[in-house]
């Protein structure tokens, strides 16, 4: 086996050893090569299970993480879903092998330029990135089955929650950025909303208004 094969297999094994059982998920991950979305020196440390660096001071998220969160966001082939924070665009390109349509946006313009850029050198037709302010989700794209957000707000913002459809899941973790931070579960049903919350994270915050590049 090269090193490079025993790296991506020492990679899934980790996923799976945290928790990340879900075999659509894992294959999902399988496919799409997280060195892709990582520049320069830190490619290098692209398979361990860390959150690394990126433009704009931002952080592609811990693969288990990613994991976990698409595993609790039951994406099913039919599913149109958003997501707030696309940062390197990995979780956006994990979700475009699960889902029929994904739309994700980023306050930093440059963020989405350079995330565009990858899903078409990968072809991945189906997923749409905007740069906006995501707190206010996407009104026009609305209803969404799904809706997975990358950076931590206090509560669940408002729009997402109207932006849900009914039998719709969105996963985000809230809290304040120097806090603990708890992974919840939102599921929108005909009678109202029903929250779980998953496990402690560290995501870096949802923040107001469009980046300084924009
Ligand atoms: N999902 C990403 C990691 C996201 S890091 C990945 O797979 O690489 C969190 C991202 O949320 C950052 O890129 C940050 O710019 C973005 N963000 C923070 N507040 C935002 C807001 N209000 N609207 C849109 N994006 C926001």
């Amino acid at each position: 086996m090269t090193p490079d094969a025993e790296r991506k297999m020492q990679f899934l094994y980790t996923l799976r050893s945290r928790g990340v059982t879900d075999k659509r998920v894992l294959t999902a991950m399988e496919k799409i090569d997280r060195a892709d979305f990582i520049q320069g020196f830190f490619t290098e440390r692209a398979y361990e299970d860390m959150p690394l660096p990126i433009t704009c001071g931002q952080t592609i998220s811990q693969p288990s993480v990613v994991g976990l969160m698409t595993q609790a966001l039951e994406v099913q082939p039919r599913d149109t879903v958003l997501e707030i924070g696309t940062g390197s665009g990995y979780q956006a390109a994990i979700l475009s092998h699960l889902a029929r349509r994904v739309y994700t946006v980023d306050r930093h313009k440059r963020l989405v330029q350079g995330a565009r850029a990858i899903f078409d050198r990968l072809d991945l037709a189906n997923i749409t990135a905007f740069t906006a302010d995501g707190s206010f989700g996407l009104p026009d794209q609305a209803p969404f089955d799904r809706i997975i957000v990358t950076a931590a707000a206090e509560d669940p913002p408002g729009p997402l929650l109207a932006q849900l459809r009914v039998g719709g899941v969105m996963v985000l973790p809230v809290g304040q950025s120097d806090a603990v931070q708890y992974l919840i579960r939102v599921r929108r049903a005909e009678d109202g909303l029903h929250y779980d919350e998953l496990c402690a994270v560290r995501f870096v915050p949802l923040v107001e208004g469009l980046g300084r590049d924009t």
